[in-house]
């Protein structure tokens, strides 16, 4: 369905890392999918949405091919790492601000070699700010993270001009992209495209969220750690 076909090494390494995820979720708080079906379906396949063709000028798998990418708040690796396994062209970059977290990241990548892949224990906010990282992806993404107008603070400030900010959602989510089109115009994007995305898998549909980077950040966004939770760029 995506057009992509995966070789025998890619296979076994969605085994492995099924295996590392099954294994360090007994041990701590990885993610709340731990059966294999729960796994397959809602950590692996939706995951997958991300590089569905939806449609209209939505990303298809090619696009994404040797573009730099990171995943903000990737928890187990949702869904950078699905993505890096999928596409390994791309080079990708998972951020976390939990240890346990990145640290089982870190196994995940060396047992699978992959390689063009970078996992960073850090707070968006902090990172958002650095050079190297500020304004220097081609895609963002995001997935279960925070409500939209806080979400743009913590996505935008890294994608380049003429960057795509990608950020699945479960179906909706109309009202956040209002809530958050202030946040998003201030910090660079242009008004956000929302497409609804049900394949592949089973389970209930996403609407993908795109912003699309129009110009420069200003330099004072992202704030200080905690302040787009607390006090979220929203119109009053
Ligand atoms: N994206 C994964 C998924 O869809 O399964 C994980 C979602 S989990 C609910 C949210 C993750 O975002 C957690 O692992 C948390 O540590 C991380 N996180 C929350 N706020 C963050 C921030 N400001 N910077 C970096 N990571 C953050």
């Amino acid at each position: 369905m995506l057009g992509v076909d995966l070789d025998e090494k890619q296979i076994a390494q969605f085994q492995r890392y099924r295996e590392l995820i099954e294994l360090r979720s007994r041990q701590f708080n990885l993610t709340g999918h731990k059966t294999w079906d729960k796994i397959r379906e809602e950590l692996f396949i939706r995951s997958l949405r991300v590089l569905a063709p939806a449609g209209g000028n939505a990303p298809t798998p090619e696009w994404f091919t040797g573009k730099r990418a990171i995943d903000i708040g990737t928890g187990a690796g949702i869904p950078g790492m699905i993505m890096k396994i999928t596409l390994p062209e791309l080079q990708m970059t998972l951020l976390d601000s939990t240890q346990k977290r990145t640290i089982f990241l870190g196994e995940v990548a060396n047992e699978l070699e992959l390689k063009g892949l970078e996992v960073i224990t850090g707070r968006a906010e902090d990172l958002g700010q650095e050079r190297g990282h500020r304004e220097s992806y081609d895609i963002v993404v995001a997935r279960a993270v925070a409500r939209l107008p806080e979400l743009a603070e913590l996505t935008i400030p890294f994608a380049n001009i003429g960057g795509t900010v990608i950020l699945p959602k479960s179906s909706g989510v109309q009202d956040e992209v209002v809530e958050a089109a202030a946040a998003a115009e201030v910090l660079g994007a242009a008004p956000a495209i929302t497409m609804e995305v049900s394949q592949p898998g089973e389970a209930v549909a996403d609407d993908m969220v795109y912003w699309m980077k129009i110009s420069p950040t200003p330099r004072e966004f992202p704030r200080r750690v905690g302040i787009p939770h607390q006090s979220p760029l929203i119109e009053r």
